[in-house]
């Protein structure tokens, strides 16, 4: 007996690992001990020496954590000899493995043939019934498991330039029964909700016909139902042919026998503008035959590729909003058309292209830029990886016109992400409402200037998508930006923090833009320094030297109109005029007001009047409002603490807090 570890790298993934899950089957049909790890083991499992350990590999970009799962792997195997490396990119990138992993073995292309582990034995393991009792050895929760995990046919052929199948699956088979494991699976593990094949291309099979009679005999036809393993009650089943249907095989017949079938949903990649007319006949074939429920890959950033036997062009960020916008266009036509019974809808689902050989995700195609890139990215956060499918979302969300999402991709992210209109929630106090709609309209000032900015530009805008197409807001990048719209517009892509900090870099006519031209920004500026209880006084110098003592009552005028007690910029504010050997005001006696507020020897009105005193960069009137309120002060806290236990340890320490306090400013109190 033999102990057996299978190791699937810490990446998100939606689908178990069936390679390593039918591994686990065979080797415990050895005799053989078998433990799963996600990334690695369990502390309690460190010690342990393993005979044999098996590696997956999944998407090339995912090289960094593969390669931490590998080493990982050469640390806890008996002889370095006895790591195997197999999956998807083990396939397509066999190289890399064996120039970073001499020792290893690598497992090229499926486990389809008798011997592929070099076991006693060894019979193709590729058709054995996965064993889903590894996926309890893990804590990480794969979104789909109560399924058959199948394949009904392999291969493709369409030779799809950006497509991995032709290297991992090159010989198309076109029918594979799947009775007998669905009934093993029943028998070792109890019936499964759902049907997933991952059929590369089902619809190229000769024996189209077969597999969909299979189907519905296996108890997956239209409207079938499976008693709930908990209350006995009929849930409905599903098919999904995960890997999509290939709408250039469609046919009338073909969507007549999908449409026997509970199937949900139907997915129909619209990877080319070029497909338009062949993916809407699709799309209308399915929706006639009573196939509701339609979702569409989207790839996006791709580039010049062949494939199905034509060639496509690499698309272009108004290909990707055009392609979505016809689904969306379209589902309202079949909806017209064929939703009385029951409404059409069709999920869309952009996808970045990454190239078959690119070992992180920062590929860029010929017609995009890292900061269109980004915004789309962030554009689909909302959907949570459930497509879009609301005309609302995706005009609110993308634009109602190409040349707004165009638009929307040059937005800075922060402001992307601060779109859309204002919800009223539940359970909010008036107060708390009010406060939130505030902010959601400084919010949209802000949107509205950076657009009423870029429309400015009109054709030109080209030249701040030169300016940003890096997703780089350093200074450096600053320097480049040679008008005054396309300065004034790169701000919008820095923090507040970074602003302050480089507000002398960013020049004295960008102090000007902000205070006197949208002084909105300004505001945020101030309120952002002292809704803190951190700020840090290095990012306060900036503005002291471009405005001095103005800069100073700014901040003072701003936190009257908003107190926030536990902020710190009256202490970061003297710490800045210290450092630049100009103090106008110590500010320390402010900080001290606060601290007499919290202790509620003032109240909010005496707190604003003693600050008004600040605005006059009076500095003894301050001292002496707090003079006379340092009794107060002293019998606030002393009532505050007297029933405490340790009451006069406490009261000790009060007077040595008030001493300090009188000593921070350097004054004899008497
Ligand atoms: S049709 Fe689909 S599976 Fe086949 S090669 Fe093209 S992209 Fe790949």
């Amino acid at each position: 007996m033999e102990d057996i570890l299978l190791i699937e790298p810490n990446y998100a993934n939606k689908y178990p690992p069936l390679g390593l899950m039918k591994i686990s089957t065979f080797h415990k049909r050895l005799g053989d001990c078998v433990v799963f790890a996600k990334g690695k083991l369990p502390d309690e499992l460190a010690e342990k020496k393993w005979d044999r350990v098996y590696v997956t590999t999944l998407f090339t970009f995912e090289w960094e954590k593969t390669k931490k799962s590998i080493e990982y792997a050469l640390t806890v195997v008996k002889d370095l000899h006895m790591v195997f490396v197999g999956g998807i990119m083990a396939t397509l990138m066999p190289e890399l493995f064996m120039e970073t992993f001499p020792t290893i073995k690598l497992i090229e292309g499926l486990l389809n043939r008798d011997g592929t582990l070099g076991l006693r034995d060894e019979k193709c393991i590729d058709r054995l019934t996965p064993d889903y009792d590894i996926l309890d050895d893990v804590d990480y929760k794969y979104p789909a498991t109560d399924a058959y995990f199948l394949y009904m046919t392999r291969g493709c052929g369409m030779r799809c330039q950006f497509c991995a199948v032709q290297t991992l699956e090159p010989e198309y088979v076109p029918y594979l029964s799947i009775r007998k494991q669905i009934a093993e699976v029943d028998r070792l593990f109890g019936a499964k909700r759902y049907l997933l094949l991952m059929d590369n291309n089902v619809l190229r099979s000769n024996q189209f016909d077969h597999i969909i009679d299979e189907l519905i005999e296996l108890g997956f036809g239209k409207g079938c139902t499976y008693p709930s393993p908990h209350t006995g009650k009929p849930l409905r089943r599903y098919i999904d042919f995960n890997q999509g249907l290939d709408a250039k095989l469609l046919n009338e017949h073909k969507a007549q026998r999908l449409g026997e079938l509970a199937i949900s949903p139907a997915r129909i990649a619209f990877d080319h503008i070029e497909d338009e007319e062949q993916y809407k006949r699709a799309l209308e074939l399915c929706a006639k035959n009573d196939i509701k429920y339609l979702s569409n890959y989207i790839l996006y950033n791709g580039e010049d590729f062949t494939g199905k036997g034509q060639h496509y062009s690499a698309d272009t960020p108004r290909d990707l909003f055009n392609r979505m916008k016809i689904s969306m266009d379209f589902c309202d036509e079949l909806n017209a058309k064929y939703g009385n019974d029951g409404r059409v809808h069709i999920f869309s689902f952009p996808m970045k292209y990454i190239p078959l050989n690119a070992i992180d995700r920062s590929f860029v195609g010929t017609h995009w830029n890292k900061k269109y890139l980004r915004a789309v990215q962030r554009m689909l956060i909302p959907t949570q990886g459930k497509g879009v499918s609301t005309r609302s979302f995706f005009e609110a969300d993308f634009g109602t016109t190409a040349e707004e999402f165009i638009e929307n991709l040059a937005m800075p992210e922060d402001l992307l992400g601060l779109r859309g209109h204002f919800v009223e929630r539940n359970n909010e106090s008036k107060e708390d409402r009010k406060k939130r709609y505030a902010q959601w309209k400084v919010n949209h000032g802000r949107i509205d200037e950076w657009t009423r900015l870029y429309r400015s530009l009109g054709d030109d805008y080209i030249s701040y998508v030169e300016l940003i197409k890096d997703n780089d807001f350093s200074m450096d990048n600053y320097g480049r930006a040679n008008t005054p719209t396309l300065r004034k517009m790169f701000i919008y892509n820095l923090s507040y923090l970074s602003i302050l900090r480089n507000i002398e870099g960013l020049g004295a006519d960008m102090l000007t833009y902000i205070k006197v031209e949208f002084p909105l920004l300004y505001g945020e500026l101030l309120r952002y320094v002292i809704h803190s209880a951190h700020t840090q006084f290095s990012c306060l110098k900036g503005m002291l030297t471009l405005q001095g003592t103005v800069f100073i009552t700014d901040v003072i005028r701003a936190f009257i109109e908003e107190p926030y007690l536990t902020t710190n910029v009256f202490d970061a504010l003297y710490k800045a005029q210290k450092d630049l050997k100009k103090v106008v005001l110590d500010t320390r006696s402010l900080d001290i007001a606060l601290r007499y507020r919290t202790a509620n020897a003032i109240s909010d009105t005496e707190l604003k009047n003693i600050m008004r005193l600040g605005l006059e960069c009076d500095e003894k009137k301050i001292e002496a409002r707090l003079y006379q309120k340092s009794k107060q002060l002293r019998e606030t806290l002393r009532e505050q603490n007297e029933d405490e236990i340790a009451g006069e340890v406490i009261l000790d320490k009060i007077e040595e807090i008030i001493a300090l306090l009188q000593k921070v400013y350097r004054k004899e109190v008497k």
